[in-house]
C-alpha cells in the first residue's frame, strides 16, 4: 500500500507577485530567496492578456485565446488594461479598436462595457479572468497562495487602481498591495533593499505603451520624481513597419486583404523577435488571390530592421528628455537605467537608450519578467517570509488630498499607497491677481471636501499677483514610515515654501476606515453627480467672468443684435448657476460659448493688429490666448494627467 500523503499544516501559503500587463501578464514568487516566474508546460512564463468569449459561453484566456483574434475580433479582448477605470466618454474609450460597447444607461455606473455575443462585460471582469488564470497557474505550482502584490503603472489614478483591486477581488485574490511597475522593476534589481540612495530611470517599452519614470530613493523611500511616455507607442508599431515593408517587397499595395495583413503582422513579429538574436531572418508571406494562393519568400537583415523601426524607437526620446528635465537631473548623473518591457530586447532600443542616457542600461534581468519578479520580492517582504531590510512598511489607509475650487477633493496620495511615499502635484490660481493659496488637507475617499476628514489647513501667501492660471504651486505630500504626513507647498516663482506635519490616521480607527469605504461604495454614483455639478458651476463662473471682462474691454466690437444675443446667453447661464441645474449649466455654457464666437474672433483680430505695432511675439500670444477667453482651469495636473 502506498504511503498516504499528509498535508503539512506548517507549510505556509506562498505570496505571489503579478504583472498585469497591457499585452502580457505574469505571476512570480520567491523560491529560497530568489524571485522566479511560474512557467507553463512549454516553460513559458508569459500569459498573453487576451480573453476570448466564445458563442457557446466558453471563455478562453491567454495563448489559446490569440487564435480567436482572427476569427472573432470583436469578442476577443486585447489590451483591456487601457479600459480599466474608464468611463463612457473617456478619450481612450472612444478610440476605435473594433469593439462593440454597450450604450450609457441612466442610473448605471459610468463604466465601459464590452458587448460579447449579446452579453455585457466590464474591463474589471475581463481583467479578473486574466488574474484567475494567473492564480490557477500559481496554485498548480505552489499549492495555496497567500495573496498577491499586483503592479500598476506609476501614473494610474485612483479609479484605475481601484478597478485593478476590484478585479483581484472578483478573481478571489487577496491584494497584499498595489505597487508601481517601475518601483517593482527597481526592486527586482535589489535597488532599495539595503536603504540605498540614488536616482534611477525606468524605461518601459511594451507592446503598445511606452512609459518612462524617474525614481529617486532616499533612505529607503521611493519617490516618483517624474513620469512620461506615450500610451500609443510600442512593439506593435515596429511590427506594423516591418509588415508594411514585407508586403511592399512582395509587390502588394494598400488596401491589403484583411487575412493577408494579419498574417503579415504575425510574421513581422516573428521576424522581429528572431532578429534580436540573429543578423538575418527569413520570412514567408501567403498572398491571397482569387486564383491560386501564392507565397512570397525573402529575408530581412538586422540592419534593415533597424532602419525600419528607427522612427518608432526615436519617438521615445522626447518623453525621456522631458522626464529628466522635470526631475532636474541629466542622464549621466543617474545611478542606473532599468530596462523593462519585451521591446527593450531589441538591440537598437538598447543602443538608443545607452546614447540617450549616456550610460549602459541594466539588462541582467529579463525585461519581460522584471516587473513580476520585483512584485514577488515585494510580496515576500510583506509576508515577512524573509528578513529583508524593512523597505516598505505600510500603506496609507485612506486617500490624502487637498481641496480645490468648488469644494472638490483632488487626491494626491491614493489610499493604499505604500509608505513611506511622496508625491507632488502642481496647482494654479483660480482668480486674476490672487496672492494667496488656502491649503486644506483632507483624508477620505469621497469626492467632496465636506464628506472627507479635514486634517489641516494652512495658507501660503505672498504670491506674485498674476492672471488666473499663471502661478505654479507645487504641493508635495510625503508620508514617512510611521505614517506621519508632511504637506509642503511651494510657490515655484518665488521659491516661498510652507509645510505642516499632520497625523493622517489620528482618530481614525479601522472601523472608521471600513465605514468610509462602505460609504464611498454606496455613494459613488451620487458623488459623481455632485462632482459634475460643482465642476460645471466652476466652469460656468469662469466663462461668465471671462465674457464680462471681454465685453468691458472690447464690447464696442459687437453690433446691437450680437450684443443682445450675448447678453441673453450670459443671463441664461447666470440663472443656471443660481438654480444649480447641472444639465442646464452644460447647455447654457455651450450656448454662451457659441454666442461669444464673433466677439472672440474680432478681439483676436484686434489683438493681432495691436501686436503688429511692434510688440514681442510672446505678448502677442498671451494677448491672443486671452482674447479667446481661454482662461485656465482650476487645477493643473502634472504626472497624472499626462497620459
Ligand atoms: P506589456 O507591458 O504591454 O504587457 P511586454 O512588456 O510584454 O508588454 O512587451 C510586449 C512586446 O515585446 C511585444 O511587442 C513583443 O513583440 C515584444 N518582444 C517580446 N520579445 C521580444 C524579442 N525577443 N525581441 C523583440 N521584441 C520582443
Ligand atoms: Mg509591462
Amino acid at each position: 500500500m502506498g504511503l498516504l500523503q499528509i498535508f503539512d499544516p506548517s507549510a505556509k501559503p506562498t505570496p505571489v507577485g503579478i504583472d498585469l500587463g497591457t499585452t502580457n501578464s505574469l505571476v512570480a514568487w520567491v523560491s529560497d530567496g530568489a524571485p522566479t516566474s511560474v512557467l507553463d508546460c512549454d516553460d513559458d512564463p508569459i500569459v498573453p492578456s487576451v480573453v476570448a468569449f466564445l458563442p457557446d459561453g466558453q471563455i478562453i484566456v491567454g495563448k489559446e485565446a490569440l487564435a480567436y483574434l482572427y476569427t472573432q475580433p470583436r469578442e476577443t479582448i486585447v489590451s483591456v488594461k487601457r479600459y480599466m477605470g474608464r468611463g463612457f466618454d473617456d478619450a481612450e474609450t472612444r478610440r476605435e479598436r473594433g469593439y462593440q460597447f454597450a450604450p450609457a444607461r441612466e442610473g448605471q455606473a459610468n463604466v465601459v462595457r464590452f458587448v460579447v455575443h449579446g452579453r455585457e462585460v466590464t474591463p474589471v471582469e475581463v481583467s479578473a479572468l486574466i488574474l484567475k488564470e494567473l492564480k490557477r497557474r500559481a496554485e498548480d505550482k505552489l499549492g495555496s497562495i497567500a495573496g498577491a502584490v499586483i503592479t500598476v503603472p506609476a501614473y494610474f489614478d485612483d479609479a484605475q487602481r481601484q478597478a485593478t483591486k476590484d478585479a483581484a477581488r472578483l478573481a478571489g485574490l487577496e491584494v497584499l498591495r498595489l505597487v508601481n511597475e517601475p518601483t517593482a522593476a527597481a526592486l527586482a534589481y535589489g535597488i532599495g533593499t539595503n536603504r540605498t540612495t540614488g536616482t534611477y530611470a525606468v524605461y518601459d517599452l511594451g507592446g503598445g505603451t511606452f512609459d518612462i519614470t524617474i525614481l529617486s530613493l532616499d533612505d529607503g523611500v521611493f519617490q516618483v520624481r517624474s513620469t512620461g511616455g506615450d500610451s500609443q507607442l510600442g512593439g506593435d508599431d515596429m511590427d506594423r513597419a516591418v509588415a508594411l515593408h514585407m508586403l511592399a517587397l512582395a509587390g502588394q499595395s494598400e488596401p491589403f486583404d484583411q487575412g493577408v495583413w494579419r498574417a503579415a503582422m504575425l510574421e513581422a513579429r516573428r521576424v522581429k523577435h528572431e532578429l534580436t538574436d540573429k543578423s538575418e531572418s527569413a520570412f514567408e508571406l501567403e498572398l491571397a488571390s482569387s486564383a491560386a494562393p501564392k507565397t512570397f519568400a525573402k529575408a530581412i537583415t538586422r540592419s534593415e530592421l533597424d532602419a525600419l523601426i528607427l522612427g518608432v524607437v526615436e519617438r521615445t526620446g522626447p518623453a525621456c528628455k522631458r522626464a529628466l528635465k522635470d526631475a532636474g537631473i541629466d542622464g549621466k548623473s543617474l545611478d542606473g537605467v532599468v530596462l523593462v518591457g519585451g521591446s527593450t530586447r531589441v538591440p537598437l532600443v538598447r543602443s538608443f537608450v545607452a546614447k540617450l542616457f549616456q550610460q549602459e542600461p541594466l539588462t541582467d534581468i529579463d525585461p519581460d519578467q522584471v516587473v513580476a519578479l520585483g512584485a514577488a520580492v515585494q510580496a515576500d517582504i510583506l509576508a515577512g517570509t524573509q528578513q529583508h531590510d524593512a523597505l516598505v512598511v505600510d500603506v496609507t489607509p485612506l486617500s490624502l488630498g487637498i481641496e480645490t475650487m468648488g469644494g472638490i477633493v483632488e487626491k494626491i496620495l491614493a489610499r493604499n499607497s505604500t509608505i513611506p511615499c511622496a508625491r507632488a502635484q502642481q496647482f494654479t490660481t483660480y482668480a486674476d491677481g490672487q496672492t494667496g493659496f488656502d491649503i486644506h488637507v483632507l483624508q477620505g475617499e469621497r469626492e467632496l471636501a465636506r464628506d472627507c476628514r479635514s486634517l489641516a489647513r494652512f495658507k501660503l501667501d505672498g504670491i506674485k499677483p498674476q492672471t488666473a492660471g499663471a502661478a505654479r504651486l507645487l504641493v508635495t505630500f510625503r508620508v514617512d514610515e510611521n505614517g506621519m504626513l508632511t504637506v509642503a507647498a511651494k510657490d515655484e516663482a518665488t521659491g516661498k515654501e510652507h509645510s505642516v506635519e499632520v497625523k493622517p490616521s489620528y482618530g481614525l480607527t479601522d472601523e472608521d476606515v471600513e465605514k468610509m469605504l462602505l460609504e464611498s461604495y454606496e455613494h459613488a454614483e451620487e458623488d459623481l453627480r455632485a462632482r459634475q455639478l460643482t465642476e460645471r458651476v466652476v466652469e460656468a463662473e469662469q466663462v461668465i467672468a471671462a465674457t464680462k471682462k471681454a465685453l468691458a474691454k472690447d464690447g464696442d466690437l459687437l453690433d446691437e443684435d450680437e450684443r443682445a444675443e450675448l447678453d441673453g446667453a450670459l443671463a441664461a447661464l447666470e440663472r443656471a448657476v443660481q438654480a444649480r441645474d447641472s444639465e442646464g449649466l452644460r447647455r447654457r455654457t455651450e450656448s454662451l460659448d457659441q454666442a461669444s464666437v464673433p466677439l472672440a474672433e474680432r478681439r483676436m483680430n484686434r489683438a493681432m493688429r495691436e501686436a503688429m505695432k511692434g510688440r514681442s511675439v510672446d505678448s502677442v500670444e498671451s494677448e491672443v490666448a486671452h482674447a479667446r477667453g481661454v482662461d485656465s482651469h482650476v487645477t493643473e495636473h502634472t504626472a497624472r494627467r499626462e497620459h
